[in-house]
């Protein structure tokens, strides 16, 4: 099968087995890879209600037929399992090196289950796999992790590893590879950690095949001639070039979901990053974009810091949410929960939420341990960022995400806190933007923007496919634009190609490119009719998995803080989500998807 490796690799840690399956083709053409692999593994072979951190809960790892090509955009992985911060369909994707060298080593999608005795490594390289005693990794960080197998091995193996947070299991932890890319949401690392897994090392000496090279040569070409064109403010500034778009259009989460503008923006922003911080930037595997930053702290209390990143996602849940101005305190949040293991959106959200607790004095020094836990105050989330990783005092209860923690804290703070199943929204405040109030509420994992990226069109005012004129304060429209977004990204997702060289609005990769590149590389001639099809397929079945997990229309719905509390400051000053309009937008999306009022699909 031209564009994959072939096979797929099993790991059974209880038994300490490792088993090689040939990859089925039917699969292949029916779901084509990453998430849609993901989603028919987990729907078929996971218990229903499992809980997530069972020996028998199932992490499966998948690449898509484009990873492992020297193509811009083709250096993503894809994670799926089961959450353990929402309980429900988890999902994060990766960049770096490592996709591809597990398809230079022969395996398209790995499946990982059951629990060691003791801390293990696994090792792959090419057909040799080892399952290793880890007992001098546990309680390192990430970058010493990799540091050490590196050492130990070779140079050229890449490295999913986990920090102590995961090993914790925190249930916002992430994975890391690289010293600076993650499966960042969702809790992934923790189910690493509750299988006593610290990390994983692949080394392939394969190659990947298309079935047109010609065809795929040219449109290496033209990806590329069009990443320089149309991707150039991603390569000069990253994500943080985002932050211009929210804090102008009031939607850049402020004081925990209170305001829309931060007065400390110019401080946080794009371009002071570029001033204070960024040395180069850094690319995954054969990447024209290198959108990645490494940044240093020369001066002052940070002195040392080095990390790649921040991000925009970074910067708003550390920075603005927690009314933090103090850019080089970001950098060094952001290394400590690279090196614990942690997710910075749900880390700044669970912070920020505290935050708003002790200012209202639901959350005391006593609760503390004598931090002042006011908003703006960097020290403290330096501080609380180590708590949570290792689970100390009030750390312990926040590590739960803000979902359980409000249970927890209680004294009404449940009323304000701000998540999605259990999701911790990013940097995207849906209340002036009412296609992302939409899409948070229905995305599969709870409060996500990248299953649909619904906040592009909402900020830039354009139709992602169309280019017609879209109005980020209007209902109209944003259910057809949502569920559009996320059948593209299910099939972006499935390939599993980067979303900033697939971005709504400027491509380079819409539909139709998308549809070509399958047909070059799997040699299955397609067309975007036949990508819709898949799409449905696919985000159904992940649908359905929510379903037998409990999920309804019930908790398609957003924080009460939402639809009752109107943003204080900035552009979209006033504004809440209208609950009428909402379920209308609502009703039109289920009807879209063919689903019942209930938000059932109808499984064929
Ligand atoms: S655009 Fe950025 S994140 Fe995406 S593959 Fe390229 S370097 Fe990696």
């Amino acid at each position: 099968m031209y564009g994959y490796a072939g096979h797929m690799l099993k790991v059974d840690l209880s038994r300490g087995k490792t088993k090689i399956e040939p990859l089925e083709k039917e699969l292949a053409s029916l779901y084509i890879g990453g998430k849609g692999f993901g989603a028919k593994i987990l729907y078929d072979q996971m218990r229903p209600r499992i809980d997530p951190y069972d020996p028998e809960s199932l992490l499966v790892f998948a690449t898509g037929p484009v990873n492992g090509l020297p193509l811009s955009g083709a250096a993503k992985l894809c994670a799926v399992f089961k959450s353990p911060l929402t309980e429900i369909w988890g999902e994060s994707q990766c960049g770096g090196f490592f996709a591809p060298h597990l398809k230079f080593a022969g395996y398209d999608a790995m499946i990982l289950y059951g629990r060691s005795e003791k801390p293990v490594y696994i090792t792959i390289d090419d057909k040799e796999i080892e399952i290793r005693d880890a007992t001098h990794l546990w309680g390192k960080d990430s970058y010493e992790t990799e540091d050490i197998i590196k050492r130990d091995h070779d140079e050229k193996f890449q490295v999913l590893s986990i920090g102590p947070a995961g090993e914790n299991l925190v249930r916002f932890a992430c994975i890391n590879h690289n010293k600076g890319r993650q499966f960042g949401r969702a809790g992934g690392g923790a189910v690493m950690g509750s299988k006593n897994l610290k990390a994983i090392a692949v080394r392939g000496s394969g190659t990947i095949e298309v079935a047109r090279p010609d065809e795929f040569d040219n449109f290496k070409k033209e990806l590329n001639d069009r990443i320089k064109e149309r991707l150039k403010s991603l390569t000069e500034y990253g994500t943080p070039a985002i932050m211009a778009a929210t804090n102008s259009t009031g939607t850049l989460p402020t004081r925990y979901w209170t305001e829309g503008e931060f007065e400390g923006f110019e401080e946080i922003n794009a371009e002071a990053m570029k001033r204070k911080l960024v040395k180069r930037n850094k690319a995954c595997y054969a990447c024209a974009v290198a959108c990645g930053k490494i940044s240093k702290v020369e001066r002052g209390p940070y002195a040392g810091t080095e990390v790649e990143g921040p991000e925009y996602e970074t910067l708003f849940a550390l920075g603005s949410l927690c009314g933090n101005a103090n850019l080089e305190s970001i950098a060094k949040a952001n290394e400590i929960c690279d090196r614990l293991g942690l997710d910075t959106i749900s880390a700044g959200n669970v912070i920020a939420f505290a935050m708003e607790c002790y200012e209202q004095g639901i959350l005391t020094q006593k609760d503390t341990e004598g931090i002042e836990l006011n908003f703006g105050n960097h020290e403290a989330i330096i501080t609380m960022l180590k708590k949570i990783a290792y689970r100390e005092g009030l750390g312990a209860i926040l590590a739960e995400g803000v979902r359980k923690a409000a249970k927890l804290i209680g004294k009404g703070s449940e009323k304000f806190a701000v998540h999605v199943k259990g999701l911790e929204p990013p940097g995207y405040d849906p209340r002036g933007l009412k296609g992302v109030a939409l899409a948070y509420a229905v995305s599969c994992r709870g409060a996500c923007h990248v299953r649909h990226m619904a906040y592009r069109p909402n900020l830039t005012g354009s139709h992602p496919f169309t280019q017609e004129k879209i109005d980020r304060l209007s209902y109209e429209r944003q259910a057809e634009i949502v569920k559009e977004l996320e059948d593209f990204h299910a099939i972006v997702d499935s390939m599993v190609l980067c979303k900033f060289v697939c971005l709504p609005t400027v491509g380079p990769i819409l539909w139709d490119e998308l549809a070509r590149l399958y047909s070059i590389v799997t040699g299955i001639e397609t067309g975007k009719k036949e990508l819709l099809t898949i799409a449905g397929r696919i985000n159904n079945l992940v649908r359905a998995f929510n379903i037998r997990e409990g999920v309804g229309r019930k908790d398609d719905t957003l924080p009460q803080r939402f639809f009752n509390e109107g943003l204080k400051r900035g552009a979209s000053k006033g504004e809440v989500v209208d609950r009428e309009k909402f379920e209308k937008m609502l009703d039109e999306y289920y009807t879209l998807r063919s689903w019942t009022k209930e938000g059932k699909p109808v499984l064929q």
